[in-house]
C-alpha cells in the first residue's frame, strides 16, 4: 500500500503546500517506494512560523493557559499517539530499517511517556517563586516560555527524538515548527493526524518536511526564538554558527564515538543482551552507541571473541519481522558511507574478525553485515570518526588509567559504559570519563535524567527537568518593601 499525502499540517489545518515537488519515501529493506509527502519550501516555513507565532502571542492562548490545562492537552495527545502505535512503528521500521521489536520499545513508547512525564512535571513545577533578597527586598523569579521553537529531527529515531523537543516545549508553553528528515516523514503525518484528533490548539504544533535547505531556513527565520537540533556534528556546527550570529538559544544533540570500557573483572558472558543494546541497537545507527570496545590487554582475545560471537549470532533481516535484531542501513548512500569506513579499517591494518561485507541471503535492501575489527589503535579513522553502522573496534589498554585516557581521546563525549562485577569501582571509573552520559553494565537513557554531550557531541541537555528549562527564559521581578 502506498501512502500519499498532498497537504501539510500547519496552523491546525491541512493546507496545500506552496511548492509542487514531493519527497518520495523508500523502504530501507525492500527499496520500494512506500509513499510520498509534499516537499516543504520557504513559503511553507513562513506560514508555519507565522501560525506558531500567532498561537504563542494569543493573549488568552496556549502560553497563557494554566499548567493543568496544557497538561491535559498533552495527555490527550499521548492517548491519540498510543492509539496509533502499531501503525507508527510499522511506518518507522519500513522507512529506516529499525527492527520492529526495537521500534516498539523506543519509538512506540517514548512519545507518550515523554508527554505524560512533562505534563506531570508541569503540574508540579511552579512557574514562579518568591526569593528573599539580601538587600531588603524580595524577588519574584518567573519562568517564561521562550516562544516559537524550530525543532529539527534526524531519521534514526524520528518520533522519540522529536518528542525530546516537543514534550518539554509544550510543557513550557512554547509553540513548535517541526522539520523532520526526508527519510522519515510518513510517521510525521501520522503524528499530525494525532495532533488534530487530540485537539491541540491551532498553531501549537506545525510540520514542514524538507531537507537541509528547509532546515537552514527555519533555523535563521526571524520568527523563531529557539532552535532544538538533533543530527550530525557537521550540521550542528552550521546551525550553532547561525544561532550564534543571531544570539538565538540553541540545543545541539550531535554525534558520538562512545567507549565501552571492559574492566578486568567483568563477566561478559551473562551480559549478551545488554552488550547488544549498548553497541548495536538500531543497526548501529544510534548516536550514543559504544562503538569503541576497550579491552584489558591480558583479556584482549577473550573480549574480541565475545563481540565476534555476538556480531556473528545476531539475526539480520527484515525489520518488520519480530525476530530480527539488525535491519538495513537507512539509505543506499548511508550504506556506502559505512562500507567506506570498513574499507578504511582494512587499509589501516585492522583485522576483521566477523562480517565486513553484505549478507549473502539478502539481495534487496541496504544491509551491511555486523562487523568487528580487532587490532585497532585508537588513532585509526575507524576509532575516531562516527561510522553510524554495525561496526565495532576493539582496542587494547594496559591499565585503568590507560583505559580512561583512550576513552577521553576522542572529539566526542556523548555516551559510554563501564563493565565490571564491582559497581563501586565502575562508578569511580565512569566519573573520570569526559562524557555527558554513561552507563554501568548497560546503557539505558532515562526520561528523568538530562541527556546530551560534551565536546563535539553537542551543547545543552534534553530530558529531565533540565530539558524543560531549556525552553524557558528567567525573569527576575524585584519587589520592593
Ligand atoms: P544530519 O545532520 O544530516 O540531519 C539531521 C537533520 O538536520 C535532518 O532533518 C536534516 O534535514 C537537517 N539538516 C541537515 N543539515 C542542516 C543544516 N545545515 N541546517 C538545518 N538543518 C539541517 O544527520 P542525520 O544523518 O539525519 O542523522 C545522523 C546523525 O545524527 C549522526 O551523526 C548521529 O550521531 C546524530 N544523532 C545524535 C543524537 C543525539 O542525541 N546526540 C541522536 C540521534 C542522532
Amino acid at each position: 500500500m502506498s501512502l500519499s499525502y498532498e497537504k501539510l499540517y500547519i496552523g491546525g489545518q491541512w493546507v496545500s503546500p506552496h511548492g509542487h515537488d514531493v519527497i518520495p519515501v523508500v523502504s530501507a529493506s525492500t527499496e520500494e517506494v512506500l509513499g510520498s509527502v509534499p516537499l516543504g519550501v520557504e513559503a511553507d516555513v513562513d506560514d508555519a512560523v507565522a501560525a506558531a507565532r500567532r498561537a504563542f502571542q494569543d493573549p488568552s492562548g496556549w502560553s497563557s493557559w494554566e499548567p493543568a490545562r496544557r497538561a491535559e492537552v498533552m495527555e490527550r495527545l499521548a492517548d491519540a499517539i498510543d492509539a496509533r502505535k502499531d501503525e507508527m512503528v510499522r511506518r518507522i521500521s519500513s522507512q529506516n530499517g529499525m527492527p520492529i521489536s526495537i521500534a516498539e520499545q523506543l519509538e512506540g513508547a517514548f512519545p507518550s511517556i515523554l508527554l505524560r512525564y512533562y505534563a506531570n512535571l508541569l503540574r508540579e513545577s511552579p512557574a514562579e517563586e518568591k526569593r528573599p533578597g539580601l538587600l531588603g527586598g524580595t524577588t519574584l523569579v518567573r519562568r517564561r516560555p521562550m516562544g516559537v521553537v524550530g525543532a529539527i529531527v534526524p531519521w534514526n529515531f524520528p518520533q522519540a527524538l522529536a518528542f525530546f523537543k516537543i514534550a518539554p516545549a509544550m510543557a513550557a508553553g512554547c509553540t513548535v515548527v517541526v522539520k523532520p528528515s526526508p527519510e522519515t516523514v510518513l510517521d510525521t503525518f501520522l503524528l499530525a493526524e494525532a495532533v488534530e484528533e487530540a485537539g491541540v490548539p491551532a498553531g501549537v504544533l506545525n510540520f514542514v518536511p524538507g531537507g537541509r535547505e528547509v532546515g537552514a531556513y527555519l533555523v535563521s527565520h526571524p520568527g523563531v526564538d529557539k532552535v532544538a537540533f538533533t543530527g550530525s556534528t557537521a550540521a550542528g556546527r552550521a546551525i550553532g554558527e547561525a544561532c550564534g550570529k543571531l544570539l538565538r538559544p540553541v540545543t545541539l544533540e550531535l554525534g558520538g564515538k562512545s567507549a565501552v570500557i571492559v574492566l578486568d573483572d567483568a563477566d561478559l558472558s551473562t551480559s549478551v543482551e545488554q552488550l547488544f543494546a549498548t553497541s548495536f541497537i538500531n543497526n548501529g545507527q544510534t548516536c550514543y552507541l559504544g562503538s569503541r570496545i576497550l579491552a584489558p590487554r591480558a583479556k584482549y582475545d577473550e573480549v574480541v571473541d565475545v563481540f565476534t560471537g555476538l556480531a556473528g549470532a545476531v539475526v539480520v533481516g527484515d525489520p518488520l519481522d519480530h525476530g530480527t535484531q539488525i535491519g538495513p542501513m537507512v539509505s543506499a548512500r548511508h550504506r556506502e558511507r559505512v562500507e567506506s569506513y570498513i574499507a578504511k579499517g582494512r587499509a589501516e591494518g585492522a583485522r576483521i574478525t566477523v562480517g565486513g561485507g553484505r549478507p549473502e541471503q539478502l539481495d534487496r535492501g541496504w544491509y551491511v553485515q555486523p562487523t568487528v575489527f580487532a587490532d585497532v589503535d585508537n588513532n585509526f579513522t575507524i576509532a575516531q570518526e562516527e561510522i553510524f553502522g554495525p561496526v565495532l573496534s576493539v582496542i587494547p589498554y594496559d591499565d585503568v588509567d590507560d583505559a580512561v585516557r583512550i576513552a577521553n581521546d576522542s572529539d566526542y563525549g556523548l555516551g559510554g559504559s563501564v563493565w565490571t562485577s564491582d559497581p563501586d569501582r565502575a562508578v569511580e571509573v565512569a566519573k573520570r570519563v569526559d562524557t555527558g552520559t554513561i552507563g554501568i553494565n548497560a546503557y539505558l537513557p532515562d526520561p528523568t535524567a538530562p541527556f546530551g554531550g560534551v565536546k563535539s557531541s553537542g551543547l545543552g541537555r534534553e530530558l529531565g527537568p533540565e530539558g524543560l528549562t531549556a525552553y524557558q527564559h528567567l525573569q527576575s521581578v524585584y519587589l520592593t518593601g
